[in-house]
């Protein structure tokens, strides 16, 4: 089976691990300092807070920027259920902002339509989590131009995009959003197994991240609000969590991180090449990618013409049966059975159940080789021709 994503790991990596293990520190040593110093050097930014995975840095991320019960959380239907998950998490409320089908990101039009209409309704957001999906940067200038509108902050859930680029400047930058998060897990550009982080050009949101990823406890002397009793002394000044990373997966992640620029590189390639394969091909089409970016590419998304709900799970059902592990992203996060019983409602983001129903992922992760990219085009060509001969036939 060729499987859809998959991680790449080397001898440098594995001698990472073992030197931690070996150390005096499996966690709160040096080691994850030293992984957020290249992480906020490499895409720029000033601060870099390390947590157990993405999910906990983006629920601290909401907390850091003021989240509660009162707030009101905009994200998109296209992602993975942690991009909505983090905001309940605060007790606030979640809305949905369409996509764009092209490229499955947020729409810059649909958030204005839907600010216009919010500001007539009293009910504006506190924060909006735009999502780059497959790798892919979302248009953030249009989106910060909207955030300074209609005063709200923004959250870059880059869990897929380590490694992109917009604007010729790397993504975490925060040039237009107050924090952005990364995930680490295996799936996606760089590992440190379990994994995520923070990064921001604010030293007080940073701040606050770091405290409420341990428990909401400091022993910095700066921060104290009374006296210390002594050198043992620590203080809680806020509800946090035990969110942290340990040393030995802060090795592991500081390890692939001196590969991501091949890693990103050679995806690039791979995706190239599906183009070129795809573009003889009549009724499939890759994703649109906008030209003042550069995709991480986490994901090789190609969409269906014409597709159909049954159309769609023969072609995933019968990939996987022939041995190449396709997999669908996203079912819009409001169609799941925890949203639904929040009152969401078939129909919500039509572009997104649209683009959700002919939507297919196909394998894509550094080790692919050519043959087995053929393999998996010559596959899906194979089951579109025998589908359309069936259903023309069932129609004479
Ligand atoms: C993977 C992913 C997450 C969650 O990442 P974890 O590190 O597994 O918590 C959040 N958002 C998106 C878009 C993801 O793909």
């Amino acid at each position: 089976m060729i499987p859809y994503g998959k991680q790449n790991i080397a001898q440098q990596d594995i001698d990472a691990v073992v030197a931690v293990l070996q150390s005096d520190f499996l966690t709160q040593g040096p080691v994850v300092p030293q992984f957020e110093h290249a992480v906020a050097q490499y895409c720029q930014a000033s601060h870099a807070v390390a947590m157990n995975s993405a999910t906990s840095a983006l629920h601290v991320a909401c907390m850091a920027l003021d989240v509660t019960q009162d707030s009101l959380v905009w994200t998109v239907p296209n992602s993975f259920v942690a991009s909505a998950n983090c905001a309940l998490y605060c007790g606030a409320s979640v809305d949905f902002v369409d996509i764009d089908v092209t490229t499955g990101n947020l729409c810059p039009l649909a958030l204005a339509a839907k600010l216009e209409t919010a500001r007539a309704a009293g009910r504006l957001p506190d924060v909006v989590i735009t999502v780059h999906f497959a790798g892919q940067s979302c248009d953030m200038a249009a989106i910060a131009q909207l955030a300074g509108q209609y005063d709200f902050k923004v959250i870059e859930d880059a869990s897929h995009a380590i490694g992109g680029r917009y604007q010729d400047k790397p993504v975490g930058n925060c040039d237009y959003s107050d924090i952005c998060v990364f995930s680490f897990h295996p799936v996606k550009i760089i590992t440190s197994a379990e994994g995520g982080m923070a990064v921001t050009q604010n030293e007080q949101l940073a701040q606050r991240m770091r405290s409420l990823r341990s428990h909401g406890i400091t022993a910095d002397p700066t921060l104290l609000t009374e006296p210390s009793h002594g050198p043992w002394y620590y203080q809680q000044q806020a509800l946090g969590f035990n969110y942290r990373m340990t040393d030995l997966h802060a090795a592991l992640g500081l390890s692939q991180l001196a590969q991501l620029d091949r890693f990103v590189a050679t995806r690039n390639k791979l995706a190239q090449h599906y183009d070129a394969l795809f573009a003889k091909v009549e009724g499939v089409t890759p994703l649109s990618q906008s030209d003042n970016q550069y995709s991480a590419y986490h994901l090789y998304v190609v969409r269906i013409a014409h597709s159909t709900g049954q159309l769609h799970e023969y072609l995933v059902t019968q990939l996987r049966a022939q041995g190449v592990f396709a997999h669908v992203h996203y079912i819009p996060i409001y169609l799941q059975p925890y949203y639904q019983q929040l009152g969401f409602e078939p129909g919500y983001c039509p572009a997104s159940e649209a683009y959700y129903h002919s939507a297919i992922t196909l394998p894509l992760f550094p080790s692919l080789t050519t043959a087995q990219q053929q393999h998996v085009v010559d596959t899906l060509c194979q089951l579109l021709s025998d589908w359309q001969k069936n259903h023309s036939a069932l129609k004479e």
